[in-house]
């Protein structure tokens, strides 16, 4: 008989769509021994989700590579209302900006999940030896409750199959439309860019068919969409809506007269329901109806049925709600009938051993383009804090903050669906007495205030060990108490100090110019994602007496034997391993050279020299203008002191003369590395 090979990994993930492909990226930037694996045999090369979100786009640079998604896709700058007029025509009412201008440094744009996921293999494939393993999928799941609190131990037991070649391969159904033959969901594009190493690799599937392998996890993450095993097997469920609604989609190339073509639209028609249209790349337009006239099932389920719809019906449909205009196609690029209820699930974890992340933990309808957003921005928050669990960094406890931070924004979001739903689907009132009709005036409030929600902007984190703010962390959470473990080590920021930055929304960015080379850079772009800490002193004037005084004060608590930066900092490790410490002034640029700051903010390498990228002013630059990063964010003169999360996160607004208040803050779940009295390692000159 043979024996089933037997593994241990620190982390591993089920799917390798854009909620597991992300967390695949923290691995790999932070050094992680992860696996992950999809029971498909290949990525998706079209179709799908496709709106990016500006704070999506902020995390994909953040990643290095949202350049590329910016680059590529097509960019949406205004939204048209169209409604019917008082004889029932179609009639432009509004334009609105897509983004809220000023929100972010960039705007929404559309590309379909397959670029996204090529984006992320890349990114992975660069940072590390982890590829997602195709055609594998786990078979059985246990986990050692006994074990579960052993930073040590691997208390988690996955059965992986490989599959066959066919098993591997998604089913669908053909179907023909204006004589193309042109299959629903999963299938390869003629437009989309062709991905032949994938192709490849699938080919290697069938070596190992049918085998088995046994893997021992510290922590496994179910990203495996929808019908999630991994929740299954744990056992949670989903909570909402007892019915799903059906979308119509369809990415075509139109051939039409009617002229916002290019612009994302919203159209209420008089009778005939209500269609979202979405410019995309390639000249493609995405088509999102909500069908609900579709014919039920003959088993009383109440839903509506599925396999019926084609898209010749789609199309036909988008014919009515456009007349008087006329819309065709040639092209049909991808089409679906995308079934989906608005539902999250009761918890997001089982002995923060075992995660949910993306569609496996939340679902909702997809025109307000949050699917793949949400998804992977679960995983944007996770990935980190497992990190520096795995590492030994961080206390086991900052786990509890994913349920608590993402189940509440995944509630928020079913509300906001639900009431977005409504006004986009109901029947436009036709007059002021027409109280069964939705009202075109609150339809576009609600479309500028979800705008504001949608961009993934206003994300505000609740009190936690991790964000140090008033009030009760259950209340601000999803009810999960993720409050410091030991009360001497609460630290409440003073928000009041500084007007732009808020604790518990991501740090807005402006540009600074780098001290040593006056090169400008926007401050996210000195906050990478690779799993490091930023401790920001706003340092004011630092010519000023005051100013440099409090400067030196604080630089010296930061040095001491028993700082953050000295208790936190894995012996041996570089220096800003763990924390960076990032001073960003007002005095005049060409009046003071780095050498004149204290070392904590230059720290010393032998090999190296001293580090001149931790050292920004706020001045106007030679080409790229003014950042007016101390106006923008309404920084005192006085100074403050930010502590930024690794996902760019606030945890901290303080005053500059209270520098312990950052260890404390810190003492509340990192664990300790060296003994109190060894000497300090940062910024020592030889
Ligand atoms: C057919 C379809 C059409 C969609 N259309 C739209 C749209 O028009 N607009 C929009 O905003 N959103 C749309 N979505 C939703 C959007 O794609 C998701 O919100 C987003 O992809 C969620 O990302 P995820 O990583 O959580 O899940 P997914 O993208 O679903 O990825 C899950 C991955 O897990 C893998 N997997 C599943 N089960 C297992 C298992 N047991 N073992 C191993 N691997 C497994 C799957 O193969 C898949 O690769 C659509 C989704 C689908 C399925």
């Amino acid at each position: 008989m043979s024996v089933i090979p037997e593994s241990n990994v620190d982390v591993l993930i089920v799917g390798a769509g854009p909620a597991g492909l992300m967390m695949a990226t923290w691995m790999a930037k932070c050094g992680i021994n992860a696996r992950i694996v999809d029971k498909r045999g290949t990525k998706i090369f079209n179709g799908q989700a496709d709106g990016l979100q500006c704070r999506t786009l902020e995390i994909l640079d953040s990643l290095g590579f949202g350049h590329r998604a910016w680059r590529e896709a097509n960019h949406m700058l205004e939204i048209c209302l169209w409604n019917p007029d008082e004889n029932g025509i179609i009639r432009r009412s509004d334009r609105i900006p897509d983004t809220i201008p000023g929100i972010s440094r960039f705007q929404q744009v559309v590309l379909h999940q397959g670029r996204i996921e090529r984006f992320f293999l890349d990114s992975i494939a660069e940072a590390s030896d982890i590829r997602v393993e195709r055609g594998v999928m786990p078979s059985s799941l246990k986990i050692d409750e006994s074990a579960v609190e052993d930073d040590a131990a691997y208390p988690i037991t996955v059965t992986l199959r490989h599959l066959s070649e066919e098993e591997a391969t998604p089913k669908q159904s053909s179907t023909s439309a204006n004589g193309q033959s042109v299959q629903d969901g999963l299938f390869r594009s003629n437009l989309a860019k062709d991905d032949t190493q994938d192709l490849l690799d699938a080919a290697k599937i069938n070596a190992k068919a049918n085998s088995e392998e046994v893997i021992h996890a510290k922590y496994m993450i179910g990203a495996d969409g929808a019908h999630s095993w991994t929740r299954n097997q744990i056992g949670l469920k989903l909570e909402g809506d007892s019915t799903d609604y059906i979308w119509g989609v369809l990415d075509i190339v139109p051939i039409t007269d009617f002229p916002d073509i290019r612009m994302r639209c919203a159209i209420h028609s008089a009778d005939c329901g209500s269609i979202m249209v979405i410019p995309r790349e390639n000249k493609l337009v995405r088509l999102y109806i909500q069908l609900t006239t579709t014919s039920k099932n003959g088993d009383n389920s109440g839903r509506a049925d599925r396999s019926k719809i084609n898209p010749q019906m789609i199309l036909e449909s988008a014919q009515r709600i456009l007349a008087p205009y006329k819309i065709t196609y040639r092209k049909l690029d991808w089409w679906t009938a995308y079934q989906i209820g608005q539902r999250v699930g009761t918890s997001f974890s089982v002995h923060e051993r075992v995660f949910l992340a993306g569609d496996a933990v939340h679902t909702h309808s997809p025109k307000a383009g949050q699917g793949m957003n949400v998804s992977m921005q679960d995983s944007f928050n996770l990935g980190w804090k497992i990190a520096s669990v795995v590492k030994g960094h961080a206390h086991r406890s900052i786990l509890k903050t994913y349920q608590s931070e993402r189940r509440r924004i995944a509630q928020d979001l079913i509300a906001f669906d639900h009431k977005f739903s409504r006004l986009f689907s109901g029947r436009p009132a036709k007059d002021v007495m027409d109280a069964e009709g939705i009202s075109m005036e609150e339809f576009k409030a609600a479309f500028e205030k979800g705008n504001m929600f949608a961009s993934g902007i206003a994300v505000n984190y609740g009190a936690s060990a991790i964000v140090a703010k008033e009030g009760s962390s259950e209340e601000q959470g999803d009810g999960t108490d993720v409050s410091v473990a030991n009360a001497k080590h609460r630290v409440i920021s003073d928000q009041s100090l500084c007007s732009g930055i808020t604790v518990g929304m991501r740090i807005p960015s402006h540009k600074v110019l780098s001290q040593a080379d006056a090169r400008p850079w926007h401050l996210h772009e000195v906050l990478p994602s690779n799993g490091r800490w930023r401790v920001i002193v706003f340092a004011g004037n630092t010519n000023d007496d005051r100013q440099r005084d409090k400067l030196g004060k604080l630089s010296e608590v930061f040095s001491a034997p028993n700082s953050f930066l000295n208790l936190y900092t894995p012996k041996g490790a570089r220096y800003d391993e763990v924390f960076e410490v990032l001073l960003v002034h007002k005095a005049p640029r060409q009046s003071v050279t780095v050498l004149d700051f204290p070392e904590v903010f230059r720290p010393y390498d032998e090999v190296d020299g001293w580090d001149y990228n931790k050292i920004f002013v706020d001045e106007v630059s030679y080409h790229e203008g003014f950042g007016d990063i101390y106006g923008a964010l309404g920084i005192p003169q006085d100074g403050c002191i930010v502590i930024v999360r690794p996902d760019q996160y606030v945890s901290y607004v303080g005053s500059m003369e209270e520098p312990a208040a950052v260890n404390s803050f810190f003492a509340g779940f990192m664990k300790e590395q060296h003994a109190k009295d060894e000497a300090p390692t940062n910024g020592t000159k030889v």
